[in-house]
């Protein structure tokens, strides 16, 4: 993105966080395959960073929202499997077809509109969706079911590449509803005609991360991969690594006397004489108003607190003393042991660590440590 180049505002992706969660999960789980989440701009980590670590880690496919990331990764030279999770337009089969996307089937009457309009002569990979309770999309009755298997077996052009259900509470202390979905997933799915070639895939971080793998054919992996916890420090740590920190160079230094106000609302006054910092970021950068009165860390570790209103694009820290312009201050991240985390963002935010990593706008650039 080229509007993401001259700021002094920047997001960093540690390649080698990457690495080690993928490797830590692998080896934990005992997975054949890892299914690697990117979409929403990789978590707000930036696809065009964080895909050629993937590739070099040897992830063995991509998940997506939509159909346009999965075009956006093929054009960028993906040759790996790529699932759409979001429902695709039937009326869209043909471009997912030509640029060998696998759409997710959600009912029988999705995959009658799709192949009503697949062009005679392509071929198409497709992904069943079961709904064993989260009640989002996917099929839910047994005999709709047995109807898709049945209509993919019956025709040359299809290949039946997975089938696969997704957990709404693999990330919290209680197990009971976990079990139900898994009940309901071996009811809807285990007597059925399904080739052994299709591949079964139910687990996300949290299931990864605390249960058994219900198959061990592949995980789809998000959080993890980004080295947050889902649970949010519900259920036992994991020894992941954050991948994304967030730093801003201060752009503006001055000493105010006592009784200045700092920023919209003047909710923040100074009560002595006090060195206020400039930070180049705000809330249309993802760095919420809600992180007023949150901190930052200067190179030596050292807490600055963030004061006053979180303007559009930038925001105020409050200086222990006099620091030269282009100090960086570390908004997210560790600096020496002193670290800010998307969880301790998303409680301060009153919301979850995803939010605050894929609310990350695309003008800060994306840079690869
Ligand atoms: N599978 C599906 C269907 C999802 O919607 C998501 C994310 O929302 C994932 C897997 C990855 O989940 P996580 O980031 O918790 O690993």
């Amino acid at each position: 993105q080229p509007i993401a180049k001259h700021r002094p505002a920047w997001i960093e992706v540690s390649a080698e966080a990457l690495k080690h969660n993928i490797a830590y999960i692998k080896a934990l789980t005992q997975t054949k395959k890892v299914c690697a989440v990117v979409k929403a701009n990789a978590y707000g980590h930036g696809l065009e960073v964080v895909v050629p670590v993937l590739q070099a880690q040897g992830v063995d496919a991509f998940a997506v929202a939509t159909m346009d990331e999965g075009i956006w990764l093929r054009d960028f030279g993906v040759t790996q499997p790529i699932l759409i999770l979001g429902v695709t337009p039937a009326h869209y089969i043909d471009t997912v077809a030509e640029y060998d996307l696998t759409p997710v089937v959600p009912s029988l009457e999705w995959l009658e509109s799709a192949l009503n309009v697949l062009p005679h002569g392509d071929t198409l990979k497709l992904s069943v969706a079961v709904d064993s309770g989260m009640g989002r999309i996917g099929i839910r009755d047994h005999a709709e079911l047995a109807a898709v298997v049945a209509l993919i077996a019956s025709r040359s052009d299809l290949t039946f590449e997975s089938i696969w259900t997704h957990f709404a509470t693999a990330d919290t202390t209680n197990v009971d509803y976990f079990e139900q979905q898994l009940q309901n997933w071996h009811d809807l799915v285990d007597d059925q005609a399904i080739p052994e070639s299709t591949w079964r895939h139910l687990a996300n971080s949290g299931t990864s991360l605390w249960h058994e793998l219900p198959s061990h054919d592949m995980i789809r992996l998000g959080a993890g991969m980004y080295g947050f916890d889902p649970s949010q420090g519900d259920l036992p740590n994991r020894d992941l690594m954050p991948v994304m920190s967030v730093k801003a160079e201060l752009v503006h230094v001055k000493e105010v006397p006592a009784g200045s106000s700092i920023s919209y609302g003047a909710t923040y006054t100074t009560t002595e004489k006090e060195w206020i910092g400039t930070l180049p970021i705000g809330y249309a950068d993802g760095y919420p108003r809600a992180m007023q009165g949150m901190t930052g860390l200067l190179p030596d570790g050292r807490r600055v607190e963030v004061i006053g209103r979180i303007a559009m694009d930038q925001c105020m820290v409050r200086l222990p003393e006099a620091l030269p312009v282009g100090t960086v201050v570390t908004l997210l991240g560790q600096v020496q042991d002193e670290k800010i985390t998307l969880n301790d963002m998303a409680t301060q935010a009153g919301t979850i660590p995803y939010e605050m990593a894929t609310s990350m706008a695309q003008r800060l650039p994306r840079q690869l440590v």
